[in-house]
């Protein structure tokens, strides 16, 4: 293909990116009736298609239009790997060549997909395989949905959490832009409380979802002192602790749900009686719930998971003070089941001599790429 050609086509808007109001506005440009706006997202919202071919409601030139102007491409699912807990790993690959993952998390009344909002991540959490991977790019509105679309071919996803690779609120644009057609009646249809944005902590982006969309908030705290925070997770040195609960207290979030905090317990780093201490102070006043994660480990981080008895300590230290604290396993833990694991490793194979690469293979390292 010349080069000029593969430009104009990369530089088409994509069909998932659009809004109704903008797929509206492209109607009246035109010339096409309004509600063909309404028609046109339906087919993608609601029966799943990208294929203008599909949309037998349309009139052939319209549709032949759509197929000219827009960019209806879907992402390639490079590799899908089916946990022994049921939970399953999809490795999507842009059009750019860069890999993101999405995981499918079905329970007994409801399907959750847990969903990337960057490739790679710049907020550079220790204990991260994201962090450690860098900041590629954000990912588009229509990446971020195209997720779904995928995820939907497989099975109905009810609840979504924005807990892949990347930080949702760095994205924040693209991301809400996607929350909203998530929940609308004319996109997804998810109810606002089945949408998750889980974020490492940037207080403006926190306040301003609060009075854009209220979606469910999540919390990755992992320390509750601002000095070790810091030390984990250089986001604290912008935003501190005492700065994130205030922004908490006045988050909308509905009653019935309050927000939930993820703490990775990494032995020796955040797991002693005195963390425990600092973190019950800290969560006096908000309604929380707090997921404690035994860390999953990865090549190359010098951590490890707290022992089974320093778990049971910490949590029953948290729930004898009337705060649920599950403890919570990463799913797919078979499958490079933490956070942007899988796709982190396919770009570290990436950048890896071949030859090590085969090295590696053989001695089982690399069993799952
Ligand atoms: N950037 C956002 C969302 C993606 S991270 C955030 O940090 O909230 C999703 C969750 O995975 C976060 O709670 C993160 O702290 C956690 N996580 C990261 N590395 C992990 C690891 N090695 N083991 C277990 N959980 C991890
Ligand atoms: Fe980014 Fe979240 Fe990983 Fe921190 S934990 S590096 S914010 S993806």
């Amino acid at each position: 293909m010349p080069m000029s050609l593969t430009l104009a086509v990369s530089s088409k808007r994509h069909g998932l990116d659009l809004s109704l109001e903008e797929w509206r506005e492209w109607s009246r440009e035109e010339g096409a009736p309004l509600y063909v706006a309404d028609q046109i997202i339906s087919w993608i919202f609601h029966k799943n298609t990208l294929n203008p071919d599909d949309f037998s409601n349309i009139s052939w030139p319209i549709r032949n239009l759509l197929k000219d102007s827009f960019n209806w491409n879907e992402m390639t699912i490079e590799q899908r790997l089916l946990s022994k807990d049921a939970s399953e790993k999809f490795l999507l690959k842009t059009h750019d060549g860069l890999w993101l993952e999405m995981v499918l998390m079905p329970s007994d009344n409801r399907t959750t997909l847990c969903i990337s909002s960057q490739v790679g991540c710049r907020m550079g959490c220790t204990f991260c395989q994201t962090g450690k991977m860098g900041f590629q790019r954000n990912l588009t509105v229509g990446e971020i949905l195209m997720q779904i679309h995928l995820a939907n071919k497989f099975t109905k996803v009810t609840n979504i959490v924005f807990m892949g690779m990347g930080e949702p609120l760095d994205n924040y644009e693209a991301v809400v832009k996607a929350c909203k057609q998530m929940i609308s009646k004319k996109g997804y249809r998810l109810s606002k409380s089945k949408v998750t944005i889980s974020t490492s902590g940037l207080i403006p982006e926190i306040q301003k979802l609060g009075s854009d969309l209220p979606v469910r908030l999540a919390i990755s705290l992992h320390q509750a002192d601002n000095a070790k925070r810091s030390k984990i997770m250089p986001v604290n040195r912008k935003y501190s602790l005492g700065d994130l609960k205030k922004a908490l207290l006045n988050y909308p979030s509905p009653p019935r749900y309050g927000i939930t905090f993820e703490y990775v317990l990494i032995e020796r780093v955040n797991d002693t009686l005195a963390d425990a201490k600092k973190l019950v102070r800290f969560l006096h006043g908000l309604k929380a719930k707090v997921n404690l994660i035994p860390i999953n480990l990865f090549p190359g981080v010098d951590m490890r998971p707290s022992s089974a008895e320093r778990i049971r300590d910490f949590q029953l230290y948290l729930t004898s003070r009337s705060i649920p604290a599950p403890v919570r396993y990463s799913r797919g833990q078979d499958i490079s089941g933490g956070c942007g694991q899988l796709a982190a490793k396919r770009q570290e194979e990436l950048n890896l001599d071949p030859r090590e690469v085969a090295r590696r293979r053989r001695q089982g390292q690399m069993k799952s790429l």
